[in-house]
């Protein structure tokens, strides 16, 4: 809390221009929200503080694009702008083809939603060629793109959102918008719109910890249990903590304090062909608020600690690791959660277990309970879902604050049912809709809140997504 205050003074501020859309942020929801947009003859500016798209699957190196699944009738859950960014990727090299299929070739009958990695599939992805690819996506529907700049406070008008303040290596700027939405992750710009959020756990107020991933050399691990190709399948997929007892012992040992993902998740080959080069998602920085700026730079720094200290446990504990030796770390540390915008509608952890159906549904989700300890040692909450669940547009809508949405980790709904949505294809989803909505928004001159439900549901419809019409 910081009590003393310095007023600062009052002046003129450029105003760099006018778009029909504001996007802030460019990760997984923010450049489907650009794309639906701008694909929509909008005109569209996204605002990104690195010099890159692709958010934490670049920035932070979640390298394995997941929540992917068939719906009850054998569709693809997740289709839309989704679809045609893997198959980009897969041309460009940067996704396997197969895997890619896999996820978009309908299939026959109701799925068992017990198939795949924790009950969904996983699209491996190159982060360096994601970058490329979604650059050339978004150039191509006419996006105007502005990287290194941060998007720092919105224009108010009493309660309506006029653009946004954003600072770059040129200074200070203002841009007007029609309509901002807000995809930065942890809801910066609606926060300081005055809209209404939550963080965290409702009782202890902590996040899920935050991950700083990591990728070592001459680690061929023994197949993990991502990798369905293997008899790892056999095995039940909440079982398989193989190195729990491991950790325990280095801890024991005081060879490590670190409080690591003891599923040792995500030691996944960068390449199908080269299975000795990992990225590993075993560091685990909890009790932490990813939205104060001085608990943010000692996550960074414990993080990279405990990459030091995974190493030497992987040296001395895992399989075909004696010789591991570190590649780089990521940029930035990954963040699971932090404030979830209030909007007309909270989506629950019961709407997600119940397969919950709304009439306003603008996309679907299955990827489980993905509760990783919020604080102490032990195991992570993992529920799979028995079948997918609607995402409402009211979600998307915050609540008293007009002509702003917001798509993707931050959007309306409790910190169980965040643990589901926060996949990047489901924010992908999320990111796609509220574009659309805008879209349509700007095109009849209506508020967010006001546009016609039937009408956004037909273009996302129209456009290849799938709300769960028809079941
Ligand atoms: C450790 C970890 C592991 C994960 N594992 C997986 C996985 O295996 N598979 C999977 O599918 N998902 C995984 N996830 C979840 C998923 O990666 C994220 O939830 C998802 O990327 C969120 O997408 P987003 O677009 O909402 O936000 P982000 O991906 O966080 O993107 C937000 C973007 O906004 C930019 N930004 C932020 N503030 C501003 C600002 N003020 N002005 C301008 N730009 C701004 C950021 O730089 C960033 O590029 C994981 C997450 C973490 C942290």
């Amino acid at each position: 809390m910081h009590l003393e205050t310095i007023r600062e003074e009052g002046r003129d501020i450029p105003v760099y221009g006018e778009y029909d859309i504001v996007v802030c942020g460019g990760g997984p929801a923010g450049v489907a929200a650009a794309m639906a947009s701008a694909r929509m003859g909008r005109s569209v500016l996204l605002i990104e503080s690195y010099g890159f798209l692709g958010g934490v699957n670049t920035a932070a190196g979640v390298n394995g694009i997941g929540g992917w699944q068939h719906d009850l009738d054998g569709r693809p859950l997740i289709a839309g702008i989704g679809r045609e960014m893997m198959y980009r990727l897969a041309e460009q090299g940067g996704a396997d083809p197969q895997e890619v299929e896999q996820v978009f070739l309908p299939v026959s009958g109701r799925p068992t939603y017990r198939e795949g990695g924790l009950g969904c599939y996983w699209i491996r992805s190159n982060p360096d060629i994601v970058k490329i690819v979604l650059e050339d996506m978004l150039i191509e529907k006419g996006v105007k793109l502005l990287y290194h700049c941060q998007a720092v406070l919105p224009i108010m008008q009493d309660r309506i959102v006029q653009g946004v303040y954003l600072e770059n290596k040129s200074g200070r700027y203002a841009v007007k918008a029609g309509i901002v939405i807000d995809c930065t992750g942890d809801g910066d710009l609606a926060a300081r719109s005055g809209a209404a959020f939550q963080i965290g756990h409702p009782h202890s107020g902590h996040c899920q910890p935050m991950s700083l991933i990591f990728t070592v050399g001459n680690a061929d691990i023994p197949p993990l249990k991502y990798d369905e190709r293997t008899d790892e399948r056999d095995v039940p997929i909440l079982e398989r903590n193989r190195y729990a007892e491991a950790i325990k012992l280095a801890r024991n040992n005081r060879e490590i304090v670190l409080n690591p993902n003891e599923l040792f998740c995500a030691a996944t080959p960068v390449n199908r062909d080269n299975r000795s080069i990992r990225s590993v998602n075993f560091t685990r920085v909890q009790c932490a608020d990813a939205t104060d700026a001085d608990q943010l730079t000692q996550a960074e720094i414990t993080g990279r600690k405990q990459v030091l200290e995974s190493i030497l446990f992987m040296r001395r504990y895992v399989k075909n690791c004696e010789n591991a030796f570190l590649i780089n770390i990521l940029p930035q540390i990954g963040i699971r959660e932090s404030r979830r915008i209030t909007g007309s509608y909270v989506l629950t952890q019961d709407d997600v277990l119940n397969g919950a159906r709304f009439p306003d549904s603008i996309a679907r989700g299955i990827y489980l309970l993905d509760i990783h300890n919020l604080e102490g040692v032990g195991k992570s909450t993992l529920r799979l879902l028995d079948q997918p669940y609607d995402i409402p547009y009211r979600s998307l809508v915050p609540l008293q604050i007009d002509n702003l949405l917001v798509a993707g980790r931050c959007i309306s709904g409790d910190h169980g049912a965040l643990a589901s949505y926060r996949i990047i294809s489901h924010c992908l989803a999320t990111g796609e809709a509220a574009g659309t909505a805008a879209a349509l928004a700007i095109k009849n001159k209506q508020k967010p809140r006001d546009i016609s439900i039937e009408i956004l549901q037909q273009c996302l419809v129209n456009q290849g997504a799938n709300i769960g019409e028809d079941l």
